[in-house]
């Protein structure tokens, strides 16, 4: 188990003071313009050597991420966007960063901004966040008071202004190009990649898109130093990282915990352990609704990394945002009702996910009552791989591969329900 003195988050449970003098209590901006002193390229470099990937879902290397911004300004300013849309079901750990720990992600904005030379970061938060939007504003509105914002930022040389910019609610701006479209004023539509955003971003000028964690774990592993961040998890998957675990675990939580740790581990020590107990387990939706349902006795020696949830379980890491289903699940009903929040939240802009999307929640709405014949699972499934990939941002995959997950892991359930259906049992139950 992750040892307290390894936890860069100290105040995720609200415990302590969030203020700024609490804050600074804990270890936070300790020597912040030493960090800056030592240049762009060292942070970079140090970001590159701690391992980390993006804390959003897709988890991209973040130094390598920083590097892509230009060396020299060509007369455009740059910018750094922290995604604090959150909006994925099952993801709830940014918040708990941002109303208790909130000086964590304002030092790491602004350590993150000079090493990408940019005098300015907005931070776009979720519609529904409001308690988190008024406590991020009141520790930006200290750190400004501080001296730690603004001109000459924490005595460093570096002017730095930090915007938090309040979103309207809507899931797709948490899509970083429909992020950007949304706090240019627009609709928040995703943009054709090339030009990435560190070409032509915001307003048209380079940025760089970050998770709220990821931007507030800077400080800490740049004063530890990268060797510490890379000694946690298994190669590749270096670091420390939040697990948001929901669902029919005895205590559902949010905790920091070492990457690569064991499935078993996580429930058993955080948890409380499985509803029922592990025999108890249905299925596991390991990393926030859009990555596939996994069977629940697959999960248990299950280790909670990128590599191992994709390349052995044919799943994902994401946003680490643990679902667990047990036994009184209907699994068809819920993944049905992950495919009708996707086809809610399509933007609409492109066909395959447009159509797609309401054409598999029609399927699915039959498949939970059984009302479908036994070759349309075959049909659905090759529904969802025309959608995946297809598409201009990733909503379209985020709709397919829960789908995916059923059909794989509960093809035997899809099928029962449908002979019932046909034979009468159905309505006899
Ligand atoms: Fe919009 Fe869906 Fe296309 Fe994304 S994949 S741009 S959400 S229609």
């Amino acid at each position: 188990m992750l040892k307290d003195q390894d936890r860069i988050f100290t105040n995720l449970y609200g415990m302590h003071e969030r203020t700024l003098a609490g804050a600074k209590a804990r270890g936070h901006w300790d020597g912040t313009a030493g960090i800056i002193a030592k240049g762009r390229d060292w942070i970079v470099d140090e970001m590159k050597a701690s391992g980390l990937r993006g804390r959003g879902g897709a988890g991209f290397p973040t130094g390598l991420k920083w590097s892509f911004m230009p060396k020299e300004s060509d007369g455009r300013p740059a910018y750094l966007v922290i995604n604090a849309d959150e909006s994925e079901p099952g993801t709830c750990k940014d918040r708990e960063i941002m109303r208790h720990d909130p000086h964590t992600l304002i030092e790491g904005a602004l350590i993150a901004s000079f090493a990408m030379g940019a005098h300015s970061s907005y931070i776009y938060i979720r519609g529904e966040y409001i308690r988190e939007r008024e406590a991020l504003q009141a520790a930006i509105d200290e750190a400004y008071d501080a001296g730690l914002l603004g001109k000459n930022a924490a005595g460093s040389g570096w002017d730095f202004d930090l915007f938090l910019h309040h979103g309207a609610g809507a899931y797709i701006c948490g899509e970083e190009t429909a992020l950007i479209e949304s706090l240019e004023g627009k609709k928040g539509m995703p943009r054709m990649k090339p030009p990435f955003p560190a070409m032509a971003g915001l307003y048209g000028a380079p940025s760089t898109v970050n998770n709220v964690e990821s931007i507030a774990v800077v400080p800490t592993i740049l004063r530890r130093g990268a060797d510490w961040f890379a000694s946690f998890g298994r190669p590749n998957n270096a670091g420390t990282k939040l697990f948001a675990i929901s669902g029919h675990v005895n205590n559902p939580c949010v905790v920091e915990e070492a990457m690569s740790i064991p499935f078993e581990e996580l429930i058993e020590k955080h948890c409380g352990g499985i509803r029922g107990g592990w025999d108890n387990l249905l299925a596991v939706i390991p990393g926030g609704s859009s990555v596939p349902v996994v069977r629940g006795e697959n999960m248990r020696d299950a280790i909670m990394d990128f590599d191992y949830l994709q390349k052995d379980l044919k799943s994902g890491l994401g946003t680490a945002a643990v679902i667990v289903m047990d036994k009184s699940t209907d699994i068809v009903k819920a993944i049905w009702r992950l495919s009708k929040f996707y086809k809610h939240e399509s933007c609409g802009q492109c066909t395959p996910c447009r159509e797609g999307t309401g054409w598999m929640m029609r399927v699915m709405d039959r498949l939970v009552r059984g009302e479908a014949e036994i070759e349309e699972i075959d049909m659905l499934f090759d529904v969802t791989k025309q959608v995946e990939g297809h598409t201009i941002c990733a909503l379209g995959d985020a709709a397919a591969w829960p789908i995916q997950g059923l059909i794989r892991n509960f093809r035997d359930e899809i099928e029962d329900r449908i002979k019932a259906q046909k034979s009468g049992r159905m309505a006899a139950e």
